[in-house]
């Protein structure tokens, strides 16, 4: 049996290169930059002002003072999307909108609340210093200027800057195609009655929200009975469209456990299965041509576990981003926890901000098939196998995962 690291590292080394797509800006949110992207244009666009008020030559008002008030007269109005020519002359003023095209001549602004209107002029009693509250083209970047590195996360902030730049296409990354396969004749959907011997599904739900979460969509969600038929057929089909299959359940030595049966059949790679490791020990990973097969133990905190664990830098690394993996800290343990002799501990663990330490707590309902604690957790405690024990106070390494906020 492997551990961790080097089951992290098999599932590396099969990982294949990510594709490129182009995609309508308005589809790329999660996905990452393919290409360096270079600006289109010069921002801002045009010469505008940064105010609502008033657009003057400064050079008029050299001589101005409480005794030599200067009168300009207010020739027009711009307005942000105005597109006409215009030209200050000596001794005009526009009236100009916050951003508006600043016409030629015009080298500064006075805000609309300094300025003093009558009958048609503005009355000025001070100079005013060129250059103020202008918005000059080209001072926040130049045309051609790389703005955005291969390997960039497009967020909201990205979408926004590169609609600026008046790009509707973008190249990124391709991702994956996903599909998951929830395994069990005992499972059955939440909305309809159980009846004896029956549990409501709650892997697939909890694994097309993590992929949800990270901007994928999966390509089919199923659940399959424990029936060598059914699962070899839904197997089959969804090998064929998917870059990565997440099966659940099925994947241990129980007696009606068909998942390495049929995937053998199939001729799938095995790559490993089962991993020093609790929980989740009975993991699988194989390939089969560019896809990779994972089948995860259906206990629902093994597959919680198991999906952070491995599916998720997989998946982040196929989606081309430069670091996959999951945090990892070192953090002050809440509490005293025992290591194990054979297999690293990942304990569902909480962790929080008290006066800018962080602290890490393991919480209650650790049990494989309990999820309340799922709740909570926003990070894994990481004990290696005969590490020593943990005291209160002490420092424990966490992986932190990537929702859940610490603070
Ligand atoms: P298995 O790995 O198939 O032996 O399943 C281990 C435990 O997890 C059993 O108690 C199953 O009932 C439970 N289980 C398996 N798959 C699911 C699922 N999709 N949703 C909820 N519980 C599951
Ligand atoms: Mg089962």
């Amino acid at each position: 049996m492997i551990d961790v690291k080097q089951a992290l590292a098999k599932i590396k080394a099969k990982i294949p290169k990510p594709s490129m797509q182009v995609v309508p800006l308005k589809d790329a949110l999660g996905s990452v930059l393919a290409l360096d992207v270079r600006a289109p244009l010069a921002l801002p666009v045009f010469d505008n002002s940064a105010m609502d008020g008033f657009v003057l030559r400064s050079k008029d008002l050299l001589k101005a003072s409480q005794r030599n008030k200067i009168r300009l007269k207010i020739v027009g109005d711009i307005c942000a999307g105005d597109t006409k020519e215009r030209k200050i002359k000596s001794g005009e003023a526009y009236r100009i909108m916050t951003g508006a095209l600043i016409p030629a001549g015009g080298d500064t602004i006075l805000i609309k609340e300094n300025a003093l209107v009558d009958a048609g002029y503005l009355v000025l009693d001070a100079p005013v210093q060129a250059n103020q509250h202008i918005r000059r083209k080209g001072e926040e970047l130049k045309r051609g200027e790389r703005v955005l590195r291969k390997g960039t996360l497009i967020h909201p902030g990205t979408m926004g800057f590169m609609a600026t730049l008046g790009l509707n296409r973008v190249k990124v990354f391709a991702r994956p195609r996903v599909s998951v396969i929830a395994t069990g004749s005992e499972l059955v959907v939440p909305g309809k009655a159980l009846k004896r011997g029956q549990i409501y599904e709650s892997n697939s739900w909890m694994v097309r929200a993590a992929l949800q979460d990270m901007n994928i969509t999966p390509v089919e969600v199923k659940t399959v009975k424990d029936n060598l038929k059914t699962l070899r057929q839904t197997l089959k089909h969804v090998l064929q469209k998917s870059d990565v299959v997440i099966l659940m359940g099925g994947v241990s030595v129980g007696e009606y456990d068909y998942v390495k049966t049929v995937l053998e059949e199939l001729k799938v790679r095995k790559i490993f299965w089962r991993v020093k490791q609790k929980p989740g020990k009975p993991v699988y990973f194989g390939k089969l041509k560019q896809t990779l097969i994972f089948g995860l133990p259906g206990n629902p905190a093994s597959v919680f576990t198991c999906f952070y664990k491995y599916v998720y830098p997989a998946l982040r690394c196929m989606s081309g981003f430069p670091v996959a993996e999951l945090e990892n800290q070192a953090v002050t343990a809440e509490q005293d926890i025992g290591s194990d002799a054979k297999r690293t501990l990942l304990l569902k663990g909480k962790v929080y901000t008290v006066s800018g330490q962080r602290r890490v707590s393991a919480l209650r309902h650790q049990g494989s098939h309990m999820l309340s604690s799922l709740c909570e957790t926003n990070a894994f405690v990481v004990l290696p196998p005969k590490s020593r024990s943990i005291r209160r106070g002490d420092k424990v390494q966490v992986d932190l995962l990537p929702f859940g906020r610490t603070d």
